[in-house]
Formats: structure tokens, C-alpha cells, sequence
């Protein structure tokens, strides 16, 4: 791969023109969803035009080249996360339906009262009220992984929960309200020896750095379409062939049987069994297009460039008075949360808004983890392969200036 041209790379994404405030658009809020390149546009816009059926029916030109689109994309989505067969990828809406999938599926047939579920205070809400609910009707139990001061998980106390009674881990590989990447790898390993099977939760992880779900021996994997620059509303789940086998269909449906009669339900092998009805075909297209677009650019050449700016962004912060970030791991992914003395985090938000600087503020959907640290909320940039050193720079000017304001207000 040729180094990355962010100034070229800027050019394939139209909204980045856009203005705010009369502002460029500084978009850093790449942790809540990402901006689609001209490619995945052009994809979707493709497929209505030439290609639009619905798949896996009926015998005519269309709908086979609809299905070939969509089986493609699950070809892409394989190879992306190193899968070993396109039948262990699933579609569904995006990560929050991926692990209810899981939960409702798998994790009803095989979690039974007194068994445990361990999680991390790190999870996105979407990795803890599956469990939760599936805890309650069953009469299991949450136990949660620790993380020490700088928000990385202590797998000393990790191992500590481990025992018998653990059936599953459910952990993500990169944290989206402090940007710490956890050791995923160990986690795994540690898990499958006390007998427990993994979910990974690559909601944060699968735009910043390579994932191989095999060298990972993840049980599961998911992700969101949306946050790898694809749409809305399509999103997978990669689950070992053996396990998917296993397990029992969530939703019932078309699409997912190979016979039905009154008496009984004959279902389709994984994939087809776990996607009942029309699924969100033009999206899973458009996300082939995305994950091809990535690819491109490469993850290896994504995640160097990031990392780079990553830690001029974290320097550029520490430069402001009263700033102080929340999650200061060593290894971390985009993410550079923080709170400033004296200004409520939403008003931080506002007042980048004005310069056209998009932050979140706010809870990040991740209340355990900010409450570890004594907060309710946090301002989050959270950055992407197409943000620069000049938008950083901008960040960091206004956030200089909005302290300043504040502070010759107090003393004046
Ligand atoms: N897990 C993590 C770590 C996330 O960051 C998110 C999205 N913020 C989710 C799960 C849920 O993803 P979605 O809302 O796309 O289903």
C-alpha cells in the first residue's frame, strides 16, 4: 500500500465539504457513527438503479443479481474479519441486534440458573442489558472485569471470576467512551480454558485496526456497518460454524426454512437460518463497498496514520489548562475523552459546534465505565482515517479560547 493521502482521501467523502456555522465541518465523532465515502454512495445508488430484488426467491434476472450482490458482501465481510467461511457471517441491523441475537439464541439454550456471565466495566450498554435481561430470566448472574486507573482491564481480576459456573464472556476489543483496546487475545485464551465461550464486540474496533477472528479464536464477533464508513442498519455476526449448527434460529420467518408444514419446521443451514424475512439487502451492498473501500486504504496504513494523530491530538489537549482526559492506557483507538474544569461537558460541545467542531458529549451509552472514574459524562473527539493535524489544532484553539473566556469572566 502507498502511504495514506488524507488530502485525496478527503476528496471520496462529500459531506466533509459541508459547512457548519458557516465552518468547514470538523467531524470527530467518528465513535457514534462514520461518513460514507463517494463509493458506498455510488454502491447503493447502483444497486436500486440495476440491481434491486429481493434475493434467494424467485428465478428471474434480478433477483439474481441481487443475491449475488448481497452473498458477495458476506464474502467481504469473511474475508475482512478473517473468518473461514462466508456461512458463519450473519447480517443483522448492527452490533445491539448482533448480541441480542446471541443472547436470545444461544444464550437461552445454554445459560441456566447459577451460571455466570462475565462482562467488562468498559461495555457500551449494548454489551450489558442483552445479558441482563437474559441473566434475569434465567437466574444467572453479571460479573464484571475491573479496569485499573488509566481504564484497562485488570486481567488479574479477571482470572479471579473466573470458575465452573462461568459459560460466557462478552467483552469489547476497543472501548467507545475512552478508546482503550483491550487485551482481547488473553481474554479469549482464558476464558476458553475455564470452559466459557467469547463474544468480542468490534462496534469500536473494526475501523482502526486488523481483526482476525480466527488467530482471535473469538466465538463471536459483531459489528456495526455504520461505524466502517458503510450504512446505517446493516451490521454482522461471525460465529464459528460448529456453534451456529448448534444453536436454534432467534426470529422465525421466511427465508430462514427449507420446509414448513403445520406439524413442523424444517430451517435452512447458518446463515439463512438466522436471517428470517427481507433482510436489509442495498445495506449489506453498500457495507461490501465500504469493507472494499478499506481495504483500499488499508488497516495496516489506517491504524499507523491514526495512531499518529491519536497522540498529537492527546499532546494538544494536555496543552489546555484544566483539561483533564479520561482513559490513558497504553494502547488506545481513537478515542480522546475528556472533561474541562469549570464548563459542563455539553457546554463544551456547544461551544465547538460554533466553530463546526462535532464532539459527543455525554454518557456515551457506557454509564459503568464513567462512573468508575467519577463522572457522568464526558466530551468525546473520537477520530478517523480522514481527520488532520489542522482539525486537531482547531480543537485544541477553541478549547484554549472558550477557558480563557471563562476564566477572565471568574476573575473579572
Ligand atoms: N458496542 C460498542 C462498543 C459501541 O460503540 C456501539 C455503538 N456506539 C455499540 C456496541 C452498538 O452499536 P449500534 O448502536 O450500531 O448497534
Amino acid at each position: 500500500h502507498p502511504p495514506l493521502d488524507v488530502n485525496a482521501i478527503r476528496r471520496d467523502f462529500p459531506i466533509l465539504a459541508e459547512r457548519v456555522n458557516g465552518k468547514p465541518l470538523v467531524w470527530f465523532d467518528n465513535a457514534a457513527t462514520t461518513h460514507k465515502p463517494q463509493a458506498v454512495i455510488d454502491r447503493l445508488a447502483w444497486f436500486y438503479a440495476h440491481e434491486n430484488s429481493n434475493i434467494h426467491r424467485a428465478a428471474h434476472e434480478l433477483a439474481a443479481r441481487a443475491t449475488d450482490a448481497y452473498e458477495s458482501a458476506r464474502n467481504k465481510v469473511a474475508r475482512f474479519i478473517g473468518a473461514g467461511s462466508a456461512n458463519e457471517i450473519i447480517f443483522v441491523r448492527g452490533a445491539t441486534e448482533a448480541i441480542n441475537l446471541v443472547a436470545q439464541s444461544w444464550g437461552r439454550q445454554n445459560i441456566g440458573a447459577g451460571d455466570e456471565i462475565v462482562v467488562s466495566i468498559l461495555e457500551h450498554h449494548a454489551n450489558i442489558v442483552p445479558w441482563q435481561q437474559l441473566a434475569a430470566e434465567k437466574g444467572a448472574k453479571i460479573r464484571v472485569i475491573p479496569v485499573d486507573d488509566d481504564g484497562q482491564i485488570r486481567l488479574d481480576e479477571y482470572q479471579k471470576l473466573l470458575n465452573e459456573k462461568t459459560k460466557l464472556v462478552a467483552i469489547t476489543q476497543v472501548s467507545n467512551a475512552l478508546g482503550t483496546i483491550t487485551p482481547v487475545k488473553e481474554i479469549v485464551d482464558l476464558a476458553h480454558r475455564a470452559g466459557a465461550k467469547v463474544l468480542v464486540d468490534g462496534a469500536q474496533s473494526v475501523s482502526h485496526l486488523r481483526v482476525n477472528v480466527q488467530a482471535l479464536d473469538a466465538d463471536w464477533f459483531v459489528f456495526s456497518g455504520h461505524k466502517v464508513f458503510a450504512p446505517t442498519g446493516i451490521g454482522a455476526v461471525y460465529g464459528k460454524a460448529a456453534i451456529l449448527e448448534a444453536t436454534q434460529p432467534w426470529q422465525g420467518g421466511g427465508n430462514m426454512i427449507a420446509d414448513v408444514t403445520f406439524e413442523r419446521t424444517l430451517y435452512q443451514p447458518a446463515p439463512n437460518k438466522f436471517e428470517a424475512g427481507t433482510g436489509n439487502i442495498a445495506d449489506a451492498v453498500g457495507l461490501g463497498a465500504a469493507l472494499d473501500y478499506v481495504e483500499r486504504i488499508g488497516l495496516e496504513n489506517i491504524a499507523r496514520y491514526e495512531h499518529a494523530l491519536l497522540e498529537y491530538a492527546t499532546h494538544g489537549l494536555r496543552t489546555v489548562p484544566g483539561l483533564r482526559i479520561i482513559g490513558t492506557a497504553r494502547d488506545k483507538a481513537s478515542v480522546a475523552s475528556f472533561v474541562l474544569e469549570g464548563f459542563k461537558t455539553e457546554e463544551v460541545g456547544k461551544a465547538l459546534n460554533q466553530e463546526g467542531i462535532a464532539v459527543r458529549s455525554g454518557h456515551h451509552c457506557a454509564q459503568p465505565i464513567l462512573r468508575r472514574f467519577g463522572l457522568e459524562a464526558t466530551v468525546r473527539p473520537s477520530l478517523a482515517f480522514y481527520n488532520t493535524c489542522q482539525e486537531v489544532d482547531h480543537l485544541v484553539a477553541t478549547l484554549k479560547r472558550l477557558k480563557g473566556g471563562r476564566s477572565t469572566t471568574v476573575l473579572g
